[in-house]
């Protein structure tokens, strides 16, 4: 049984998955404010596969986002 059809389906769903992705890690990252206190996401680190580690200082929140690199670093929002 030839189950090469399979690959284009599964590349279709996961090309049409990844706005969704951003999607949410745009309503986590929340242009910058944490969604707790209101306070700002500082970019505290980055892992090796260029995500971003926001954390917010007054509340001790943090988060990860892979599609969002930010404002800081000089490139905008996705
Ligand atoms: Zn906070």
């Amino acid at each position: 049984m030839n189950l090469l059809w399979i690959i284009p389906i599964i590349l279709i769903l996961w090309i049409g998955a990844i706005p969704i992705f951003i999607y949410s890690e745009k309503a986590e990252y929340n242009d910058g404010i944490c969604k707790h206190c209101g306070g700002k996401l500082r970019h505290a680190d980055n892992d090796s596969q260029g995500g971003m580690l926001w954390v917010c200082d007054d509340c001790g929140t943090h988060l990860w986002t892979s599609w969002i690199k930010g404002n800081e670093g000089g490139t905008d929002n996705v």
